[in-house]
Parts: structure tokens; sequence; C-alpha cells
């Protein structure tokens, strides 16, 4: 497959300062919402003239979406390195996938998950064993080995895990996880929002039965996402939404209806296909570029060891700090208010990082309070996050670093 360097649109949109300046906008927020791709868009562009129904008419143009929209399922299929008989669901968003999932398991599944999770990958889960934060890697192996031990004739279990925090963009061992629920008869289901933006996945090499994802995380405009992962409970579930185009057939009796078997059947009403033929392209991008991996790598290299030569500032972090991350850092300023910090950085830099809890609570909270430890101070209850992808520079990046040594220094 050929290298390509991807491009991002707003590289160079411009930003008023609050002394009256004007500069390009240094987006370090990719973990909320990346970029869209110039892939992405053009993909949707080219097929906007054909605009027409999916899987709903006989005309040229129909025809043609209908093809999109299913090749843009395979192109998924194939970023994900799926299982031959896997579907791939077509969803609004990652927490839409999960709530998908959620109602697909089998009646008594419980869900091992930890407290950290991303609120979208513990709050749906309706019979749920939370593991507590774990305090290092091996209370990862050994809290998910007891738990799944103990549950082991307790019916159907799904463990439910991250791929990459959204708070530390630390990268769990999902192929080990894997490995160790399967051999106690249990399933693995991914959150992959953060993880599938910055690294190449096999879900059939590292024995994923189940992943979930946001294409605006991932390059890609709002509005679509994926759910992978195996046939068997997704086809036995009822459809998460009812209505057409997940019937075979509906008899005169609105209750005597014929589901659809695959994809279909999860994906009621008018699909979404500008956002899955985005979606596609994004992926297809991302397979195509190799490259990407070391430029974050670098990136990050060069934020980390900024942020650790700054007074005051303490990353958040539940491993070792040599941990393997992708582009996401959180990080507590002593004795100052996140959000001040990132209104300073927007108004006096143009800068956009995120303040607070990034709908990981527990685990912010808990990260929090461990800075403020290593601080030997006490931090704000919300916490930094400076996150970074395709588009990010090192100008970018040392704009951030100056910014907080700035904010920092004048405090003191
Ligand atoms: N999981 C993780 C790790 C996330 O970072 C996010 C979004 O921040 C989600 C799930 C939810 O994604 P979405 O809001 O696109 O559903």
């Amino acid at each position: 497959m050929p290298t390509i360097a991807p491009v991002v649109l707003g590289a160079d949109l411009p930003v008023r300062l609050s002394d009256g300046t004007t500069v390009t906008y240094a987006n370090l927020d990719y973990a909320a919402t990346a970029p869209c791709l110039a892939a992405a868009a053009d993909a949707v562009n080219e097929l906007l003239p054909w605009y027409a129904s999916v899987h709903r008419g006989a005309g040229a143009a129909s025809r043609r979406c209908t093809l999109a929209y299913e090749q843009s399922r395979q192109t998924v299929a194939d970023f994900l390195d799926i299982r031959p008989d896997d579907h791939v669901i077509f969803t609004r968003n990652t927490t839409d996938a999960m709530n998908l999932l959620a109602r697909a398991l089998p009646s008594h599944t419980t869900v091992v998950t930890w407290a950290g999770e991303h609120h979208a990958n513990l709050l749906p889960w309706p019979r749920v064993h939370c593991l507590p934060v774990p305090a290092d890697l091996p209370a990862v192996v050994s809290g998910l080995t007891r738990a799944l031990a103990d549950l082991r004739s307790a019916g159907p279990v799904l463990v439910a895990v991250t791929g990459a925090s959204n708070v530390t963009g630390e990268v769990w061992p999902i192929a080990e996880l894997a490995e160790i629920a399967h051999r106690h008869g249990a399933r693995i289901a991914v959150d992959a929002a953060q993880l599938a933006p910055h690294r190449p996945v096999s879900m059939t090499d590292a024995g994923i039965d189940y992943l979930a994802l946001s294409g605006h995380k991932l390059y890609a405009p709002f509005g679509a996402g994926v759910l992978a992962g195996r046939a068997d409970w997704l086809d036995a579930a009822a459809p998460y939404l009812a209505g057409g185009g997940a019937t075979r057939h509906v008899g005169d009796e609105a209750a005597e209806v014929q589901w659809h078997v695959g994809p279909a059947r999860h994906e009621a009403g008018t699909p979404n296909l500008l956002g899955a033929v985005a979606l596609a392209a994004a992926c297809a991008t991302l397979a195509a570029s190799p490259a990407v991996l070391a430029h974050e790598q670098d990136l990050l290299k060069r934020l980390r060891d900024g942020l650790a030569a700054l007074p005051g500032v303490a990353e958040l972090r539940t491993f070792d700090v040599g941990h393997d991350r992708v582009g996401i850092v959180s990080f507590a300023v002593a004795e100052q208010r996140a959000t001040e910090v990132a209104h300073r950085l927007a108004a006096d830099h143009g800068i956009g990082v995120r303040d607070g809890l990034f709908c990981a609570h527990p685990l912010a909270r808990k990260l929090l309070t461990d800075a403020a430890e290593r601080l030997g101070c006490p931090t704000d209850r919300y916490a930094i996050r400076a996150s970074i992808g395709i588009g990010t520079t090192v100008a970018h990046v040392d704009r951030l670093l100056r910014g907080l040594r700035e904010i920092v220094t004048s405090s003191r």
C-alpha cells in the first residue's frame, strides 16, 4: 500500500488574540473531535450530486448510493481486520455502538469493566461488575483474572475495556486481556474511540470480539460510528431500532414481523450514507499512512518532556511513565483553575485544549488526587487535556509549552 501524507482541513484558521493580533489556530483537542481529513471531505463532495436513497431505489443514483454504502462497510471491515463472519454495523458514534451492544447481550450477561472507563463504556451495561481504577498494569491482569474466575458459573460474561484512555492516552494490553477473557469463556468488547485514530487494529489478531469507534474522532465528520463484532449475539438480539430497513417481512398485523439478520437488523431507518462514506475514506487514508504513528510519537515525546520540565505541572497517569500511549496528555497545574488555564491558552495564545473530567469522572478524579500528591499541593478539581494528531506541528506543541510556562511563572 502506498504511503501518503494525509491532509486535514482547517490547518490555517485565523484566530484573534486578546492583544488584538491574529495567529493561526493551534488545535490541540483532537481527542474530543479530530479535524476532518481532506480525503473524507472529497469523498462526500464526490457523492453529493448523486444524493439518493440507500437500499430503497432502482434508479442509477440509488444504486450508486447503495453501492457506496456497502463499499464503505467493506472498507471499515478491512480497516479493522474483522473475522469473515463478523458484522460491521453503522451507528451514530461510540456511545451509540456501546448502547447497541448492551441491548444485544444475551440475558443475564455480566459485563466486567473498570471504574476508569469513559462513561460510554461504563453506563450502558445493564449488569456490571466494576473493577476499581487499577493501581498499575499487573493489577489490570490480576483483577480481571480474579473477577472472571469468580464469575465462572454466572452465565455469559463480556469484558468491556478501552483500547486507549481518553484521559491519559495510555494503551491497554488488549490482546492479553482478550486471551484472559477467552480462557475463562468470556468475550471482550473494546472501546476503540481513541485507539483507532492512532494505531492499526486487527480484531482478528488481537482476539477482539466487539469493537466500537466514532467517525468524528477518526478525522471524519460527526454522525457516523461503528460497532463491529461477532454475528451470533447481534443476530439473536431484538433490533436496536424498530422500523423500515430492519424488516424482511411485516404481516397485516404489526406484531407479525420477520427481522433481517446481519447489519440491517440494527440499522433501521434511512442510513447515514455520507457519514459512512466519509468514515470509510478516513479509514482508507489512515491505513495508507503508517508514517502518522512516528509523527505523533515524536510530538508526544516533545510535549511530555516539555510538560515534565515545567514547575508545578503534573501529568495524569495510571501506568508507568514509560507506558505506551497515543497522543493524549492530561495534566494538573498546581494551584491553578483548569478552566482559567484553558481560557488563557485560548485567549492569549490561540490554543484549543480541553478542561474538565473528560466523561471519565472516577478516573480523572483519582488521577488528580495522585497528581496533587506528587506535586505536594492542591490541584483544581478539573484537569487540562492536550491531544494531538495528523495536523499537529512542532510549532503548536512549542506554543502550548510557552503559554503554559508563562501561566505557571506569572502565578509564582
Ligand atoms: N470512548 C472514549 C474513550 C472516548 O474518548 C469517547 C469520546 O470522548 C467516547 C467513548 C464517546 O464517543 P462519542 O461521544 O463519539 O460517542
